[in-house]
């Protein structure tokens, strides 16, 4: 055992207990779950990495912070302080609170899609950016590099976009048919990996080549700052709000989910960095879909905890102890040969799935099985990212085959120790031996949309 010489850089004042259900009890959670994960009672799960999205535990200064909170229904004291962090940080004038991420795409993109069809480019978007920019009448084109398909060869920034592909489609389909691209930071989907400060310059550089705008879909910004620090010749000197002001440079506004790296509850946000139309477009869509610009769906309060959940969020002791954690976990996987995505990446560890459990075929979900067994080994809750959550082609009804079927391990912030993570290492680790006998699953009810969150399913014969 290699002796640790860094620590979690807080200490513990609350706990919240939980503990693990005998293994007959999680039997029949998982049976009435319909061997779906997202339809267990939290109490039925031990550790719970399901996602890292509004499970973080804030700090004494951010529950102090609730009780400062200012309930005006105008210009609240703490959407001010929200304003000035974001001035300090990513040196973006104009901010617009909401509910959360999603809300920050609905208020912003119809004003960035100017007609029907046009297509908005990406490293790779997020679920809800995709639909937000399908339902604003627009196109989303992935363009991550081939290397993030392949999980077991090293690239430091496994995030970047492929420029010359991405040039290549801006050609063919015309300029006038593109609406913005959206730089994804960590590119959640493709691993939490990491979009370098060269590739971000490059994207910016090629967009103004084009007069095509750029929009940072910002939810993890601080750990893509991290690794551009620990990763990218040239950074290690400079401060992580340093790097993050680079960033923010390449773009001319943010959507963020405050759920992640703002280590909040709930929230959401849309910066712009200067243009002042933009801004007031914005500031009069917000009203009727998220609330008055000066708290956009939030309570003062939690206006207050996200403002102070930003400036945690970049202090580097923090983002160390935060990246080390998950690298931890995915250290003790891949020294037990459990197949991974490589490097680990900002928020989770990806099971490579396929590799694992070859024997079951996409269509009966290789992911999903892995983590019902997981669940039924340790009561560790994972999430399938996979065929299961692509599903079927709107025309032909075809069950979509994912070029990846991965069981991402969501490390919530602030929330478990290490002890927790050997639980779910050595999980995972019983179950290699076991999974050449672990079967694929079948549908028992499927709905016609979002069939993740809601689908029943049982094992095969
Ligand atoms: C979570 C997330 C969103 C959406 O944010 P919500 O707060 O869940 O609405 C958008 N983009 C990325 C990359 C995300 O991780």
């Amino acid at each position: 055992m290699k002796k640790r010489i860094k620590a979690e850089p807080f200490k513990i004042k609350m706990v919240e207990p939980i503990q693990l259900i005998p293994r007959p009890q999680r039997e029949a959670a998982l049976e009435r779950a319909g061997y779906n994960l997202f339809a267990l009672k939290s109490e039925e799960v031990y550790i719970d990495l399901l996602t890292d999205s509004g499970t973080g535990a804030m700090s004494d200064q951010q529950w102090a912070g609730l009780m400062l909170g200012d309930e005006a229904y105008a210009g609240s004291r703490n959407f001010y302080h929200l304003q000035e962090t974001v001035q300090d940080i990513f040196n973006y004038q104009y901010s617009i609170p909401t509910h959360q991420g999603r809300g920050a795409e609905q208020v912003l993109f119809p004003l960035l899609i100017e007609s029907p069809g046009q297509y908005v480019l990406s490293n790779m978007h997020f679920d809800t950016t995709k639909a937000h920019v399908e339902i604003a009448g627009g196109r989303a084109e992935n363009f991550v590099i081939e290397e993030s398909l392949n999980t077991t060869a090293y690239h430091p920034f496994k995030g970047n976009f492929d420029l010359e592909k991405m040039e290549a489609f801006i050609r063919k389909e015309g300029r006038e048919n593109i609406a913005m691209i959206i730089i994804t930071i960590t590119c959640n989907s493709a691993g939490g990996q990491p979009v370098s400060m060269k590739n971000m310059r490059e994207v910016s550089q090629l967009a103004q080549k084009y007069g095509i705008r750029v929009l940072l879909d910002a939810a993890r910004y601080a750990e893509n700052a991290y690794f551009i620090k620990t990763r990218e010749a040239g950074y290690q000197d400079k401060s992580i709000k340093e790097i993050i002001r680079e960033t923010f440079s390449y773009a001319e506004a943010f959507t963020m989910s405050a759920k992640k790296d703002a280590i909040v509850n709930m929230g959401g946000l849309i910066g712009i960095k200067d243009n002042q139309e933009l801004y007031t477009q914005a500031r009069s869509r917000v009203v009727p879909l998220e609330g008055f610009p000066t708290y956009g769906g939030l309570s003062g309060r939690d206006i207050e905890a996200m403002a102070r959940g930003l400036k945690e969020g970049i202090e580097f002791a923090y983002l160390d102890y935060r990246i080390e954690q998950v690298k931890y976990l995915g250290d003790q996987l891949r020294e037990a040969a459990v197949p991974i995505q490589y490097p680990t990446g900002g928020h989770a560890v990806f099971v490579d799935a396929k590799k694992l459990l070859p024997q079951i075929p996409f269509e009966q979900f290789p992911a999903q099985s892995l983590g019902n067994a997981l669940y039924l080994e340790a009561g560790v809750r994972g999430v399938e990212i996979g065929s299961f959550l692509l599903g079927r082609d709107p025309d032909t009804g075809q069950q979509l085959e994912s070029p990846l079927e991965l069981l991402r391990l969501t490390i919530p912030r602030r929330v478990y120790t290490n002890n927790h993570l050997d639980v779910v290492a050595a999980g995972l680790i019983a179950l290699k031996d076991q999974a050449s006998s672990l079967k694929g699953l079948v549908f028992t009810y499927e709905p016609a949309i979002l069939r993740h969150f809601t689908a029943r399913l049982k094992p095969v014969g």
